[in-house]
């Protein structure tokens, strides 16, 4: 959606993102309130994240350690929760965590040790999600959902990781197809709770199936390009 003076309208199209995901909870008899959005902001300059705030977002997620970095001035006066939801490769831990309120993708038990030391040396605590591979796509990272039990019950005992969320990059094509991996993810959040852990969060659902992902259970949908415009590619 575009305004009148060529610039894409931001809270005009949070706004209808808001009614989308409304209209999805709708659908399957779910309260809107149980869905958050968390806006993806990877190459999205500070003054349009600011303006999405200004119209009412309270989650923003970047996907780059530089990027996170030269918006990090910003984004810290800003009211909102900072997620990270790119790779974090073990030696940019440092420099990430200082920024960040969440990780929503830890994917080894060497990264969360890296995440864990680097907590009690700045004596923190930090919220963390395991991010898991539902597509099995090689291109993906993420835990392999038969393994995320274990990996979870291990990260569970790492005492500066508040264990919060599940992630899923789902597969791509018409939304029918990240269904069934949609649906995997929430299984597994139901067995971790069942085994008596906290995992509240389902972080799945983009701009582009973010229905699908809210019938199959998804609490926080990512979107980007449905709010800023098409990134430049
Ligand atoms: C870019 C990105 C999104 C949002 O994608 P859109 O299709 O622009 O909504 C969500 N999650 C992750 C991890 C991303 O990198």
């Amino acid at each position: 959606m575009w305004g009148v003076s060529g610039e894409v309208d931001i809270a005009a199209n949070l706004a209808a993102v808001r009614d989308r995901v409304a209209r999805a909870c709708a659908a399957v008899g779910r309260d809107a309130d149980e869905v958050d959005i968390l806006l993806a902001t990877k190459t999205v300059p500070a003054e349009q994240i600011a303006a999405a705030v200004a119209a009412g977002a309270r989650l923003t997620g970047e996907n780059r350690v530089q990027e996170l970095a030269s918006k990090a001035d910003v984004l810290a006066g800003l009211p909102v929760e900072r997620h990270f939801i790119g790779h974090l490769q073990t030696n940019k831990v440092n420099q990430v965590l200082r920024y960040i309120t969440c990780l929503q993708t830890v994917d080894s038990l060497s990264l969360a040790d890296r995440v864990q030391r680097r907590l009690e040396a700045t004596d923190t605590t930090l919220e963390v999600f395991i991010q898991v591979n539902v597509s099995g796509e090689d291109s993906k990272y993420g835990i392999d959902p038969d393994e995320a039990g274990g990996f979870a019950a291990e990260i569970a005992q790492r005492d500066r990781l508040a264990l919060r969320g599940l992630m899923t990059i789902g597969a791509p094509g018409p939304q029918e197809v990240a269904a069934p991996g949609y649906r995997r993810l929430r299984q597994i959040r139901d067995q971790l709770r069942d085994a008596g852990l906290t995992v509240d969060t389902l972080s799945m659902g983009m701009s582009a199936d973010l229905e699908v992902a809210i019938a199959e259970g998804s609490t926080m949908v990512r979107v980007g390009s449905a709010v800023f415009g098409a990134r430049p590619s």
